[in-house]
């Protein structure tokens, strides 16, 4: 050991026989589970649509033929049971705790199929959040996952750092809205996942606008879009531009996201596929 030696070789800079490596923080897989592709869903703030984003993926795969899952990471605004109209609980076996599978075939884990009440708030501190998470992905039997969805919780804080260095994300997409677009919120998400060095597959704007039913004309509730000039700065790929399309929210209140037709979604999973192949 060398003299300037401060015992934190994350801080330190000398390069003495006791340095260690840095550590590998991924948790392992159950030893049941078999999980091909993993990827994150993330925004820089709540209620962009993130969830809806999430299922419109896993079921755009599902329709492409692969096993999917979604890992519900947002464990204090948990969304997708309902989305999926899913009620019962989740049960452990010998294996491990057991997902939920949907109607078409998703794999599902999320707080809320664990919870006695669903409408509970889950009012836990950070590390017992991520510790959560965790056991998400090493206590559940992920059986013969093509793509597993991961939806993240909002924002680049601890909760969402100590995932990202949790699961083995082979790439993210990051979900926004046109009002997100005007501030630094995205930048931010940009930089955290570089700085961690994962993937990002690409940008889906949500809300992107509103197409009137009767007369098909475009309108932009909430300003004209910023994407191309956002996606150019950080040298992004523009996934999808998803319309405020109230079917879709009906889909999602009502339990009936897989039934929902959409396009742009469709488009986006295409792309995300050969990105990933
Ligand atoms: P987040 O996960 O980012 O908090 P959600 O996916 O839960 O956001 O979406 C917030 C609300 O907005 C939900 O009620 C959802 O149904 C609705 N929503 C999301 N995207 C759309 C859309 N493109 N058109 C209409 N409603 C949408």
């Amino acid at each position: 050991m060398s003299e300037g030696c401060t015992h934190d070789c994350s801080t330190c800079s000398e390069n003495c026989s006791s340095r260690t490596e840095p550590q590998d923080l991924t948790e392992k897989l159950n030893e049941y589970s078999s999980v091909k592709k993993v990827i994150g869903v993330v925004s820089g703030k709540g209620g962009v649509g993130k969830s809806t984003v999430t299922s419109l993926m896993a079921v755009m795969f599902s329709r492409m033929g692969y096993h999917t899952a979604i890992l519900d990471a947002d464990i204090t605004g948990p969304s997708i049971p309902k989305a999926f109209g899913i009620k019962e609980k989740a049960l452990g076996s010998e294996k491990g705790i057991l997902p939920i599978t949907t109607h078409s075939g998703i794999d599902i884990m999320s707080v809320n199929l664990l919870l006695e009440n669903e409408n509970d708030p889950v009012i836990w501190r950070g590390p017992i959040l991520a510790g959560t998470v965790k056991q998400f992905w090493s206590d559940v039997v992920w059986e013969n996952v093509d793509y597993m969805f991961v939806d993240m919780p909002p924002g680049t804080g601890d909760v969402p750092l100590t995932i990202f260095q949790s699961l083995p994300l082979d790439g993210i997409i990051i979900v926004t809205s046109p009002q997100e677009l005007v501030s630094m919120i995205v930048g931010k998400a940009v930089r955290m996942a570089q700085m961690m060095d994962i993937p990002i597959l690409g940008i889906i704007e949500n809300m992107s606008c509103y197409i009137c039913p009767d007369c098909g004309k475009k309108h932009y509730p909430f300003g004209e879009s910023k994407l191309e000039k956002v996606a150019e700065e950080y040298g992004l790929n523009i996934l999808a531009r998803l319309p405020i399309d109230p079917q879709n929210s009906s889909a999602c209140d009502n339990g009936k996201i897989e039934s929902v037709l959409n396009p742009e979604a469709q488009e986006a999973a295409e792309k995300i596929e050969k990105l990933l192949k």
